[in-house]
């Protein structure tokens, strides 16, 4: 059987245009009432990667996450609601909405460090045989990942799968990136991850949303919700609309060779509205030529093209938006980052995990690429395009 991924328009926040999309996506899918029984704990699993206002487009629309609480609490569930963030989650929590939101519907907005870590073993695991997430996260009987549809600088796109990243508690999910320092290692934990820690349902704000960097950026409308039983399949239909083949995002790759379901469009159903109603033309991507080669089976193996694109993309500061908080040089796994007037980057050191200008507030750290990686970039991007 198909997996089923509701694709429903939505073109703003207006909390009723947001309840009816919502309501839509998840009856096209069987129904909220099929995943969520009576006095069940469900975790809204949200993306609050910094704190950052709704409106910036970095983080799940409080309008969404109100309207989902309202579903689980219609359905006799227990709603929780949270995040662990990059840094300062119980401010994420305040910042972007969540809190109000927990206040109307009288239920817990859950910053997931506060519970205590659950050790998780896993033999079959390719990267993460031993990890450790919130323990709220496997105390609840339904998880729902409640993703922000974006691009990011490492990964290429983040959605359903990787917001999972953010059961694991605080400052272990940057030790996360020493472990696994390339795309394909950090593929590989993050599907470590998955197949212990699966997602109910998945339910997407896609509505608008920050272009061309995962952190600071600029909005742009995209106009849908997305849900889906299978959050591979869900990420595969999401990166589809803004340009990306699913064949070529690392993370999918990884679920591929694993053997999960709905890696493949001919595996998918698409419910609601069709695909090419809702794609987005040229939705900007981050400059990150690493991933996209090491996706591509025959420039995967020329590792000394590789090591010579990899020291010519990079972070950069953009001084003048400079507040000097020191949270890339704190949150830097490999401490390549040292601010003093203005960071400073140890390019030797650097693994590419883009974590630095995820994290920054102001959006003062980018991706810089020469120019012949970049149209190494357009060539891939258009071959691997349907
Ligand atoms: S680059 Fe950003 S994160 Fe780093 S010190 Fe400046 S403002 Fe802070
Ligand atoms: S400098 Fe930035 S991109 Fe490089 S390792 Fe540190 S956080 Fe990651």
């Amino acid at each position: 059987m198909k997996n089923k991924v509701a694709i429903v328009k939505c073109d703003d926040y207006n909390q009723k245009n947001v309840d009816s999309a919502v309501r839509e996506a998840l009856n096209l899918i069987g129904g909220a009432g099929k995943f969520i029984k009576k006095n069940n704990k469900v975790l809204l699993k949200v993306n609050l990667l910094i704190p950052s206002l709704p409106e910036n487009g970095i983080t799940t629309h409080p309008a969404v996450i109100k309207t989902l609480g309202k579903i689980v609490i219609e359905n006799g569930g227990i709603p929780y609601i949270g995040d662990s963030s990059m840094w300062q989650t119980n401010e994420a929590l305040d910042v972007c909405g969540v809190t109000k939101v927990c206040k109307e519907l009288s239920c817990a907005a859950v910053n997931l460090e506060s519970y205590p870590p659950k050790e998780i073993y896993d033999p079959q695991a390719k990267i993460l045989k031993k990890m450790y997430v919130s323990s709220l996260v496997k105390d609840v009987d339904v998880l729902v990942t409640v993703p922000k549809l974006k691009v990011h600088e490492m990964m290429l796109f983040t959605g359903a799968v990787k917001n999972m990243f953010g059961t694991i508690p605080g400052q272990n999910k940057t030790l996360m990136h020493k472990k696994a320092p390339n795309t394909r290692e950090f593929s590989e934990l993050l599907i470590d991850l998955y197949s212990n820690v699966t997602p109910t349902f998945a339910l997407m704000d896609g509505i608008i949303n920050v272009e061309g960097s995962a952190g600071v950026g600029l909005t742009r409308k995209i106009g849908v919700i997305l849900a889906s039983e299978n959050s591979i399949s869900l990420d595969v239909v999401a990166s589809s609309i803004i340009g990306y083949a699913p064949e070529i995002l690392p993370l999918n790759i990884a679920a591929k060779k694993r053997g999960f379901s709905g890696t493949n469009p001919d595996e998918i159903e698409i419910v609601g509205e069709k695909l090419k109603n809702v794609k987005v033309v040229e939705f900007k991507k981050p400059p990150s030529v690493i991933p996209r080669m090491l996706s591509t089976p025959w420039l995967n193996k020329l590792n000394t093209i590789i090591n010579f694109i990899r020291t010519d993309s990079r972070p950069v500061v953009e001084k003048k938006k400079c507040i000097r908080c020191k949270i890339c040089e704190n949150r830097c796994p490999v401490k390549a980052v040292k601010v003093e007037k203005y960071p400073i980057f140890d390019y030797n050191l650097c693994i590419h995990c883009f974590c630095c200008c995820e994290g920054c507030k102001v959006g003062a750290i980018k991706v810089k690429a020469s120019i012949i990686n970049q149209i190494i970039m357009k060539a891939i991007d258009k071959m691997a395009l349907k």
